[in-house]
């Protein structure tokens, strides 16, 4: 025998020694590597053997994907021009999470190709953050390149094993007046970073990556260049778990209990029941709609009038959006899409409370003189750019000049978009005199009626605020195109919001 076998025996007790040392001598916050290893008996048996779950303080929890065992990696399947690149998982009798991925990551590329000329490349890759309790979380992480700057952002699903549905993090918010809690919140903790108040509203498209950490803190993201210049990065926010537990849900707070939890393993047993797309059904905070049930429009008694603001927006618009809120007011706004990009924050703010946004194209050319792959392709790229700032699809558009022809019916009726015109034209963009075009405006309101107006002239924005005054004076009741119409067929030409028979044949001649 060797005489070096005593001292390796010796060496090997002392290994063991040590070992049992440091196990006995660790601190709390250390315990999950003996938690995984199931060697720690009496403590986590006594909390139902959770595991504790893992990720960083100012992050969204983490899972393993390997703790669901048979998830397969799925690569969209997108032509374009741009280089894409995007998969998400498909996770076993969970169909229709991998359908909603795949119909809302398509929308995502399409209307980032779509608003985007430099477009270059779209990257989307996944991870879990939750795989617990019937709920699986997917945190998507897209990363879209342009001739520009490469930007990265997250949005961050929730799929409710028993019912097949899956909901945008919104959801975890217990409804609007919630969500807008949330969003002062987040001003206030985002006060000292490159974030510009400005860009903060409570709408969904802005919370789409909400979930939590570890310790059940809310933890906010939101993408590169969304509130704040891009080169800022990641710009996120954590709310403490005491001080957001009023806000939640019962998704939320389920979701919470969830992201909590280590997971050892998690297998979704049945697909569910019914036949699912995916889609939620429940109405989401922050997703807002250009009607409001109130007022009924088709009784002449509600005295409505719809004001409309072209080529915007503007400068001024902020300060028509006050005078609108002042007195509970609702305007559209056909905008354009190069005004889009410049002011995309007043469009998201627009949005926010309660306007209607429309389609004006993207520059303003003569519909009727472009070919049909044009005509769609300019009226695509502003769908798109408003889509991505407030996460609203436009149901209206109104052509420049007010020319269009049979070409033009088609091609909107193929996008979804009713055709608006007017039956009162205020002239505003030739004669830059508040005095006339509140006259003109005042002079031509009437139940029904469609008032064009043009938000880039100062003296629109000064003419509007007592315009707005007067009428709401007069009883009338300012609401959205959408709300005046009732319902708007994709195609047709609207030009006022009377009942067919009454309505007057085409618009005036304008020079819009
Ligand atoms: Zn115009």
């Amino acid at each position: 025998m060797a005489p070096d076998q005593p001292l390796l025996t010796v060496a090997i007790a002392m290994v063991v020694l040590l070992g049992l040392v440091l196990s006995a001598s660790r601190p709390p916050g250390l315990l999950e590597d003996s938690a995984l290893a199931d060697s720690d008996g009496a403590q986590s048996a006594e909390d139902g053997d959770r595991l504790p779950a893992t990720g960083e303080f100012d992050q969204l929890t983490t899972v393993s994907p390997d703790a669901v065992p048979g998830t397969e990696e799925v690569t969209l399947a997108y032509e374009g021009g741009a280089d894409v690149s995007v998969t998400y998982p498909s996770i076993p009798n969970a169909g229709p999470l991998s359908d909603f991925l795949d119909r809302t990551l398509t929308a995502q590329v399409h209307a980032f190709e779509a608003a985007n000329p430099g477009a270059r490349a779209f990257l989307g890759e996944w991870g879990l953050t939750a795989a617990e309790d019937g709920i699986v979380g997917v945190r998507m992480t897209t990363t879209e390149t342009d001739s520009e700057e490469t930007r990265e952002g997250h949005s961050t699903y929730w799929y409710e094993v028993d019912t097949g549905a899956v909901h945008g993090s919104s959801h975890l918010l217990a409804g609007q007046a919630e969500l807008a809690e949330l969003n002062e919140r987040v001003r206030e903790a985002v006060s000292d970073t490159d974030a510009a108040p400005s860009a903060l509203y409570p709408i969904s498209a802005l919370y789409d990556s909400v979930g939590f950490n570890p310790d059940g803190d809310l933890v906010v993201e939101f993408d590169a260049g969304q509130v704040a210049p891009v080169s800022a990065g990641r710009v996120h926010a954590v709310l403490p778990r005491d001080e957001a537990e009023s806000l939640l849900s019962d998704l939320g707070l389920r979701v919470r209990e969830a992201a909590t939890t280590g997971v050892r393993e998690f297998t979704v047993s049945d697909a569910p029941e019914a036949e699912k797309d995916g889609s939620s059904s429940q109405a989401a905070p922050g997703v807002l709609s250009p009607r409001d049930d109130s007022v009924d429009c088709s009784d002449p008694a509600a005295k409505c009038v719809a004001l409309t603001y072209d080529d915007g927006p503007g400068g001024g618009t902020p300060e028509l959006l006050d005078a609108l809120a002042a007195h509970d007011a609702k305007a559209t706004f056909f905008v354009t899409g190069l005004p889009v990009v410049e002011h995309p924050w007043v469009v998201r703010r627009t949005y926010a409370e309660g306007h209607e946004v429309a389609n004006h194209t993207l520059d303003h050319p003569n519909l009727t003189e472009l070919s049909k792959g044009a005509a769609r392709k300019n009226l695509e790229a502003t769908q798109a750019l408003v889509y991505r700032e407030t996460g609203y699809t436009m149901d209206l558009m109104r052509p420049p000049y007010g020319a269009t022809d049979g070409q033009v019916a088609e091609v909107t009726a193929e996008l979804g978009l009713a055709q608006i015109l007017w039956s009162a034209d205020t002239n505003d963009w030739r004669d830059r005199k508040a005095s006339v075009v509140r006259k003109r405006a005042l002079g031509d309101a009437e139940h029904g009626a469609i008032i064009l107006m043009h938000d880039i002239h100062p003296t629109t924005i000064d003419a509007s605020i007592d315009i707005i005054r007067e009428l709401d004076e007069r009883g009338y009741s300012m609401v959205t195109v959408s709300q005046l119409l009732g319902t708007a067929e994709p195609g047709r030409t609207y030009v006022d919001g009377l009942p067919e028979e009454e309505s007057e044949e085409g618009a005036p001649d304008g020079s819009e």
